[in-house]
């Protein structure tokens, strides 16, 4: 074992303490990664809030993580001392159900295990990338290619994914006309990505406060769901919707901005339910549809895509003492548009 310093949680909405947690021996498929940086995602915030439902405290959490690689287990094959390194969501699955074989590890039909509040394969709870070390097998380790800076890497490995997974399954490209509804943490990478599919893209936003930004990430169009004539106008254009906002939203208002055999994506997960009425889907054969993540694969396919396409993450660097702030803003979507924890200001 060895100790580690890190930010955790006593319990929900205990503020953050600094602390000491302990990460495994490497074992012969391990690594170890010196974390530069951990984006702070909103499911960090439904979690720690216990919003989901009941967690193990304390709690460090943290699923996008960027750093580089320290030391190697004896069988490590794909990762050098030095190499620059992510870790998103998950640590680890059964890696023999026909989803993990298919490369959809976060669909593991035993469960994924999570970055934090999972269980290891040794029986110990996870704990998160609000850390300075973690130790992971290498199969659930990304390379970030040398085109992106670490810091704005970070929130790639679970907003860049969880956006990338649904634009290409429902092949946003060209031709395609696609909203991003909310521009926060996930909605921004959404734009960008969206755009560098070739889509004709549009943000839903509350209002139009973030305008510029939303033209600057790519967007074509944008606009305010709170301004009155939004949906009457915009009735029938999307190809594809990704609703990416954390609160429930009145799901037939945004259904009706489908076109035919248009579909809507979930990757927002409200703790509340979203009330889907059928006549919201079936007169122009709509389909609702939710996503997690992405697999092992994809992740680093979605990785070298933004590099390819100069796409990182717009963020505010914050030192492990304003993590409980950062929270609250997320909360209020204060938010431009990713909080990055600089593990350096750990040490002080
Ligand atoms: P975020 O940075 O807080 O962004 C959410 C955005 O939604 C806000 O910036 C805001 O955008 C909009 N919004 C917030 N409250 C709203 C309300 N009451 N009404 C209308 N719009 C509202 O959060 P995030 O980190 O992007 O995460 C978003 C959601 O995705 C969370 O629920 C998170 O748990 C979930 N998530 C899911 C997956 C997955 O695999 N499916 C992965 C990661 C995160 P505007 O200001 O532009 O309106
Ligand atoms: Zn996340």
């Amino acid at each position: 074992m060895r100790t580690v310093t890190a930010y955790a949680t006593p319990a929900a909405k205990a503020p953050f303490e600094k602390t000491t947690i302990e990460r495994r021996d490497l074992g012969p498929n391990d690594v170890l990664i010196k974390i530069a940086f951990a984006g702070i995602c909103h499911s960090d915030i439904h979690t720690g809030r216990e919003e989901w439902g009941k967690v193990h405290f304390p709690l460090v959490p943290g699923h996008e993580i960027a750093g580089t690689i320290e030391e190697i287990g004896s069988d490590v094959a794909g990762f050098s001392v030095g190499d620059r390194a992510g870790v998103g969501c998950m640590v680890d699955s059964c890696r023999e159900c026909e989803n993990c074989k298919a490369g959809e590890e976060q669909y593991c039909l035993k469960g994924n295990i999570g970055t934090y509040d999972g269980v290891g394969r040794d029986g110990r709870p996870t704990d998160g990338g609000y850390s300075t070390h973690i130790v992971v097998d290498e199969n659930y380790v990304l390379h970030i290619p040398d085109g992106i800076e670490l810091d704005v890497a970070a929130p790639l490995l679970c907003a860049g994914i969880t956006l990338y997974s649904p634009l290409r399954h429902w092949q946003a490209g060209p031709g395609k006309k696609v909203a991003i509804v909310g521009m926060g943490g996930l909605g921004h990478v959404g734009v960008k990505i969206a755009k560098a599919l070739g889509a004709e893209v549009t943000v839903l936003s509350q209002s139009l406060r973030k305008e510029v930004d939303g033209k600057r990430f790519g967007a074509d169009h944008y606009y305010a769901t709170s301004e009155r004539g939004t949906f009457r106008e915009l009735r029938g254009t999307f190809d594809l919707i990704v609703n990416t906002v954390s609160a429930a939203l009145p799901m037939q208002q945004y259904l009706s901005l489908l076109k035919l055999d248009g579909t809507m994506v979930n990757v927002g997960a409200p703790a509340q339910p979203l009330e889907v009425p059928a006549f919201a889907l079936i007169p122009m054969r709509r389909s609702w549809a939710g996503s997690m993540i992405g697999g092992i694969r994809e992740t680093q396919e979605m990785l070298d895509f933004c590099a390819e396409h100069g796409i990182g993450a717009e963020i505010e660097k914050i030192s492990g003492e304003q993590i409980d702030e950062a929270w609250d803003r997320v909360v209020d979507s204060d938010v431009r548009y990713r909080f990055v924890i600089d593990t350096a200001t750990f040490a002080s």
